[in-house]
């Protein structure tokens, strides 16, 4: 019996192995792989980015022509300004940031990043801007070092260092035997959730992009760290405009503007003090959150029953 299914219980696991590096590359695609049929404009130029201001105006966009996703979305972001989209699942919130990187063609309205409509601009030069922590980091069968420097080749050490150091990996990296030439993947060492978010922070702070989209960067991890990670991310955030979809709405009460997004439309928008005593969508689901994540801490907490 063991002969038999100890061998089975390994394929298992190698399938496992391959379906989830399929599910990661699909995600990694899904953000970094644009249609084939959008192309530059015959004289687009690089885009000048010199503060960061993104403008959605009045936006209309649909994936297929008979079912509209998004409506008459205007979307004002000022250069530096942190402002959070949420809403519910399949309101429209990840095709926002598929927009911004014109993976899609809009149909109605414009987008622009510093007065220049993106449609008009080189799209290498609208990637290099836009800076993402997807969910879930891709991590490449290679070295940590080549992890974190990968789409920066030339990177020196100290700049990997540097990256490392502030999204909080480096003294990890520096406590394995071959510390930066780590093998990571699935052939080397696996990483837990929070380490692979770290070192995709890393791998973004190391791009140093004036715009940031963060999409439900955290919502993949434990509390803790999820808590971690978002000071992380926050310290990533300062200087930069900053994009984020949040899941849990405790990590995006300091936005400068929150979003409510619903079946494509903007049903609401302010600070978090503003939509809570308006007693709207948002402050309907600021309490349900708040009741769960208490129902949470008394379930966990040391003081929980047996
Ligand atoms: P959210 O991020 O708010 O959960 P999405 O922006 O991912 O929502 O999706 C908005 C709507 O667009 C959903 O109805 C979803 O089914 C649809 N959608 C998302 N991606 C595609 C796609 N590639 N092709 C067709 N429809 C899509
Ligand atoms: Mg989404």
């Amino acid at each position: 019996m063991i002969q038999i299914t100890m061998p089975l219980g390994f394929l298992g696991t190698v399938y496992r192995e391959i379906r989830q590096a399929l599910v990661d590359m699909g995600e990694m695609f899904d953000l970094l792989h644009q249609p084939a049929e959008i192309t530059d404009a015959p004289d687009a130029k690089p885009l000048k980015v010199t503060g960061g201001a993104i403008l959605f105006d009045k936006v209309d966009f649909a994936y297929s022509p008979e079912r509209p996703i998004l409506r008459n979305v205007t979307l004002d972001v000022a250069a530096g300004q942190k402002v959070a989209l949420v809403g519910p699942s399949g309101s429209g919130k990840s095709t926002i940031g598929r927009l911004l990187f014109r993976f899609y063609e809009i149909t109605g309205g414009a987008i622009t990043i510093d007065g220049q409509d993106i449609r008009k601009v080189t799209q290498e030069s609208l990637h290099e801007a836009i800076g993402v922590v997807p969910q879930d980091t891709v991590l490449f069968n290679d070295t940590i070092r080549y992890n974190i420097a990968y789409g920066r080749a030339e990177a020196s050490q100290a700049e990997i260092e540097a990256a490392a150091k502030a999204a909080k990996i480096h003294d990890f990296v520096m406590s394995l035997p071959e510390g930066y030439d780590t093998q990571v993947g699935e052939r080397g060492l696996k990483l837990s959730g929070g380490e692979k978010q770290r070192v995709g922070i890393a791998r973004t702070l190391l791009k140093n992009p004036p715009i940031l989209l963060l999409d439900e960067a955290t919502s993949a991890l434990d509390t803790q760290t999820e808590r971690d990670i978002q000071e992380s991310l926050d310290a990533m955030g300062k200087g930069r405009t900053v994009i984020v979809i949040a899941h849990r709405l405790s990590t995006i009460a300091d936005a400068d503007r929150i979003v409510v997004l619903e079946k494509g439309v903007i049903v609401e928008e302010g600070s978090h003090d503003a939509l809570l005593s308006r007693g709207g969508r948002y402050a309907a689901m600021w309490a349900v959150q708040k009741a769960e994540e208490e129902a949470e801490e008394a379930a966990s907490g040391p003081d929980a029953a047996e």
